[in-house]
C-alpha cells in the first residue's frame, strides 16, 4: 500500500508540476544564483572571522563603514524631508539626499507597511503628497513648450470612438469626459498634452518630447511607478478619481491641473 501511495504521489507531481517558462527561469535562476553567492560570501566571512583572519576583520570593518555611511546619508535625507514638510522650505544642501532617500526607501516602506497591514494605496498616496510638496518647493518654472500634461487613456469616456491616443486633436470636446477639459487647458496655456495607453507609451512620450516638467495624471500605483522612472524630471502628480472603479471612465480635478500649470509656467 505505501509503495502504491508513493507511486501515485509521483504520478500526481509528474502530471501537475509545471516548470517555469524559459523567460521566468532566467529571473528565478539569477535570484537563486545571487542568493547562493551571498550565502558563500557570508559563510566565507564567518569562517575567516572565526579563524581570526586580519583580512576578514578589515572586510568586516569596510562593510560596517559602508552601513554606517548609508545610515548617516539616510538620516540626513529623512531630516531634509522633515524640514521640508514642516517648514515648507527645501534646504538646497539636503535636497539631493532627501530625494534619493525618499525613492530608495519607498520599496522598504511598502514592505514594512504590508507587514503592519497598511493599505499600499495609502502609502503611495502619502508618497505622492510628499513628492508634490517637494515639486511645489522646487518652484521650477518653464516655458509652455517644455511642459507636458500626461493623462491615462482611462480618462476617455469608454463609449467615445475618437482615437485620442494617436492625436489628441481628435477629441471633439463634447464634455462627456475630462479629456476635453484637459485640451481646453492645454490650449489656454500653450502646453503639450498627451494621452498614454500605459507605462511604456508614457516613457516613450517623455523620451520624444523631452519635457522639463511633467504634470502626470494616473492612479496612485502608476503615478508612483512613473515617478520612479522619471526621477530626473520634475513631476507633479495628480491622482485620478475612479467613481466607476479602476481603469473605467476615470476623472480628474481640472482645478488641480490648472493650479499645477500656473505654478510651473514662467510669467
Ligand atoms: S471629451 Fe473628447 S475624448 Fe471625451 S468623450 Fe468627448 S470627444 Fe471623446
Amino acid at each position: 500500500m505505501p509503495m502504491a501511495t508513493a507511486w501515485n504521489r509521483g504520478k500526481y507531481w509528474e502530471a501537475h508540476l509545471v516548470m517555469p517558462e524559459p523567460k521566468k527561469r532566467v529571473f528565478v535562476g539569477l535570484i537563486s544564483l545571487s542568493l547562493l553567492i551571498l550565502a558563500v560570501l557570508v559563510g566565507t566571512g564567518w569562517y575567516l572571522v572565526q579563524r581570526g583572519s586580519r583580512v576578514a576583520w578589515w572586510l568586516l570593518l569596510m562593510v560596517l563603514s559602508a552601513a554606517i555611511g548609508f545610515l548617516i546619508y539616510g538620516g540626513v535625507g529623512i531630516l531634509g524631508l522633515l524640514v521640508s514638510l514642516i517648514t515648507g522650505r527645501t534646504l538646497p544642501v539636503l535636497s539631493r539626499a532627501q530625494d534619493t532617500v525618499a525613492f530608495a526607501l519607498l520599496p522598504v516602506a511598502l514592505r514594512v507597511g504590508a507587514l503592519l497591514g497598511v493599505d499600499k494605496d495609502r502609502i503611495r498616496a502619502s508618497f505622492i503628497e510628499v513628492n508634490n510638496q517637494l515639486f511645489r518647493q522646487k518652484e521650477k518654472r518653464v516655458h509652455p513648450q517644455e511642459l507636458l500634461i500626461l493623462a491615462p487613456i482611462c480618462l476617455q469616456n469608454a463609449a467615445c470612438p475618437r482615437k485620442v491616443t494617436n492625436d489628441i486633436r481628435q477629441c471633439r470636446r463634447c464634455g462627456r469626459c475630462s479629456v476635453g477639459g484637459l485640451l481646453e487647458l492645454a490650449d489656454k496655456y500653450g502646453v503639450n498634452l498627451a494621452v498614454a495607453t500605459g507605462g511604456t507609451k508614457a516613457r516613450q512620450l517623455i523620451r520624444d518630447l523631452r519635457p522639463q516638467v511633467v504634470i502626470a495624471i494616473a492612479c496612485e500605483r502608476d503615478l508612483v511607478s512613473g515617478l520612479q522612472d522619471a526621477r530626473q524630471i520634475t513631476v507633479g502628480a495628480i491622482a485620478n478619481q475612479r467613481p466607476q472603479g479602476p481603469c473605467l471612465n476615470t476623472q480628474v480635478d481640472l482645478g488641480r491641473v490648472e493650479e499645477a500649470l500656473q505654478a510651473s509656467l514662467l510669467e
